[in-house]
């Protein structure tokens, strides 16, 4: 059976709020109880982790288990990890994108068998031109193929040696630079594929984030 990590002890500065971002209202319910009820609808999911803050442990929903996260992202991943037993394969997902469906969870879950790879990320085709500015910080160096861009989000699913072996040999600065759990992966010199997904699992960071998974959750 799978186990899914929920990371949701980031304070959220940027949301404005007192809360924890992953407590804040969202719909009428705390933002990381829409990822919980997602992954309860996935059969292959036996148990679901939260790492919150350590003073927020109480916070955890109905049925799930609660660790104290780390001071960065892959801290508080690692923490979950460690209070997960032996399941595999392991589903990292942010709190912080509360669309993400049930029907992403099982398909990320399928490719990560149908590859063999070690990862298999939930990511969306990029439709912006990103370009890439040089030291000065405005002038621009090159423009990167659009084509072959995709923009990454959670959740990611990982075979559970694959993660555990990634963590372990990452030192605290590089889990401080990690932005996702699959650059770990990367560096590590595993395989990582993209589970195509769609835009709409949008990461809440500022409020008008909030307002926007707000409207779309209504819908
Ligand atoms: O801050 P950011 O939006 O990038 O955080 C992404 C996710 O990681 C959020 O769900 C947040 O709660 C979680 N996080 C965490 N532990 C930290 C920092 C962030 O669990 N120390």
């Amino acid at each position: 059976m799978a186990v899914a990590l929920i990371v949701a002890a980031g304070r959220g500065e940027r949301l404005g709020s007192e809360r924890p971002k992953a407590l804040v209202p969202l719909a009428g319910r705390p933002m990381v109880d829409w990822s919980v009820d997602a992954l309860r609808a996935v059969a292959a999911v036996g148990q679901i982790v939260v790492a919150l803050p350590f003073d927020h442990l109480d916070a955890a929903p109905a049925g799930t288990a609660a660790v104290a996260g780390g001071m960065v992202r892959s801290q508080s991943v690692r923490e979950a990890l460690a209070a997960s037993g032996s399941a595999d394969p392991v589903i990292v997902h942010d709190a912080a994108r509360p669309l993400a469906t049930a029907e992403l969870f099982d398909r990320a879950l399928g490719e990560l068998t149908a590859s063999g790879a070690d990862a298999a990320i939930a990511a969306a085709p990029v439709t912006d031109t990103i370009k890439e500015v040089g030291p000065d910080g405005r002038t621009v160096s090159r423009t990167l193929d659009r084509g072959r861009l995709w923009a990454i989000q959670t959740p990611q699913v990982f075979r559970r040696a694959a993660l555990e072996d990634a963590l372990a040999t990452a030192s605290n600065d590089v889990l401080a630079q990690a932005t996702d759990d699959a650059w770990l992966i990367e560096r590590a010199g595993g395989q990582v594929v993209v589970v195509p997904s769609d835009p709409e699992n949008i990461k809440v960071t500022t409020p008008v984030d909030l307002r926007i998974a707000e409207a779309l959750l209504k819908r």
